[in-house]
């Protein structure tokens, strides 16, 4: 049957790109709807109806990636440069680096020049620094699965990181294991989207906008937690749930993109060799067994999935603090881990709210939670050390 890809339902599309990179005739692109989000645009005047687009589309088959890990670690980069400017353990830039110093090529995450996100191709340590650190807003992969083949197909190693559904997709447009393809899909609890976040930091920065030099989340300067900053010419703001409705928003799952509330990857299905995410709530029996860290400075989870990923893993040992832990012990504290987000009731309301009255309506709806705010303040003020012992009594 000729056909080409159509969004039934906003729930059933993740916005991964796939069907772009399949079309040989540029035919998709992908556009924004009227709350923000990415969706495929096919233009008929170019389509052939070749079917490609349909049959790349994973977000609703079941039955790949890993059901049930191999191992499972708590890990820490020993570069503290590293650790400090990456979200949780600073596995990811460890990772990565094996690939390059193998001559190959990272696929991540990284900012464009004005503040969108799109998944890059990284071929030296140096420009790592774009890729680290989580981005709570969803990534554009462009062309990304197009180039990632073309390196394979030259027997270049290829490592790429992003959220499982955009790891799946890759695979998916690849059609075939690649022993030369590294995968490292992240803990993701969902992702809004990038006219909401540009509305937001309007709203946060005022006249101070057209200053911004970088975005952090995760400024582990404020100690590894969710909170972030950004940088102007010659200033740091703070950026947080205190001061952004969309930071607050992300934090609750109110704005994510209807898909990630039925995502399939949480418990089975991890989609990278490595799954990495924050380890909330470590213990310090295991902390110490970790050896020589310093676990204020982040540590990572890291579901080893795959076989090809434990020998990943294994190549970098000399590099990282690891200890082993278990999944039941990692999703104590990680709910991402056991099942999608769940959509508050507010989530329509809000949303809908958003795509009628624009951005104020994230403000006005903001000021109601005020009550939230003061005991996230509050649980943020007590230092990562008592927390931990706190937890270590109550388990
Ligand atoms: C949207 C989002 C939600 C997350 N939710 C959770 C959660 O609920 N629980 C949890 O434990 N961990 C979550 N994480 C993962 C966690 O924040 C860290 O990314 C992970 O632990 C790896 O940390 P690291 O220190 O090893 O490397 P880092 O340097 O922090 O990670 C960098 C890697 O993440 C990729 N990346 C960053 N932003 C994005 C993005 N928007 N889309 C795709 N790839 C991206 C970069 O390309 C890079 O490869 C989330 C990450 C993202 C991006």
């Amino acid at each position: 049957m000729r056909k080409h890809i159509t969004i039934e339902s906003a729930k059933l599309c993740c916005g991964c790109g796939a069907c772009v990179n399949a079309c040989a005739l540029g035919a998709i692109t992908m556009k924004e709807d009227e709350a923000g989000f990415i969706y495929p645009f096919v233009d008929t005047a170019i389509c052939v109806e070749c079917g490609k687009c349909v049959d790349v589309c994973t977000f609703t088959k079941k039955g790949d990636g890993a059901n049930g890990e191999i191992a499972v670690y708590a890990a820490a980069s020993k570069n503290e440069e590293v650790l400090k400017s990456s979200s949780s353990g600073g596995i990811f830039t460890e990772l990565a680096k094996e690939i390059l110093k193998n001559g190959g090529a990272v696929f991540g995450a990284a900012w464009t020049d004005d503040f969108t996100l799109e998944h890059i191709c990284v071929e030296n340590e140096q420009d790592l620094t774009k890729l680290r650190g989580s981005k709570y807003v969803q990534s554009n992969t462009g062309t990304s699965f197009s180039l990632a083949k073309k390196l394979l197909d030259e027997e270049r190693q290829v490592c790429f990181c992003g959220t499982p559904c955009q790891v799946s997709a890759l695979k998916a447009f690849l059609k075939k294991d690649y022993k030369n393809l590294f995968t490292v899909d992240l803990v993701c609890h969902g992702v809004p989207n990038i006219k909401m976040l540009k509305d937001d930091l309007k709203n946060v920065l005022n006249d101070k906008y057209s200053k911004i030099e970088n975005i952090s989340f995760r400024d582990k300067s404020y100690g590894w937690g969710v909170k972030g900053s950004i940088k102007l010419d010659n200033s740091k703001v703070k950026y947080n749930a205190g001061n952004s409705p969309y930071y607050f928003y992300f934090l609750k799952g109110e704005v994510y993109r209807e898909s990630c509330y039925n995502c399939r990857y949480p418990l089975e299905n991890r989609q990278g060799d490595i799954t990495l995410g924050d380890y909330w709530g470590i213990s310090l029996d295991l902390i110490e067994k970790m050896g020589d860290v310093n676990a204020d400075l982040g540590v990572s989870c890291v579901l080893v999935n795959t076989e090809k990923g434990e020998k990943w893993l294994d190549s970098v040992k000399d590099n990282i603090s690891l200890a082993k832990s278990s999944r039941q012990a990692v999703q104590k504290r990680n709910h991402q881990l056991t099942a999608p987000s769940a959509p508050l009731p507010e989530h329509k309301t809000l949303l809908n709210g958003y795509i009628e009255n624009g951005y104020s309506s994230f403000k006005a709806g903001y000021k109601k939670h005020i009550k939230d705010h003061i005991i996230r303040t509050i649980k943020n003020m007590i230092p990562a050390k008592v927390k931990r012992k706190i937890n270590d009594l109550l388990s």
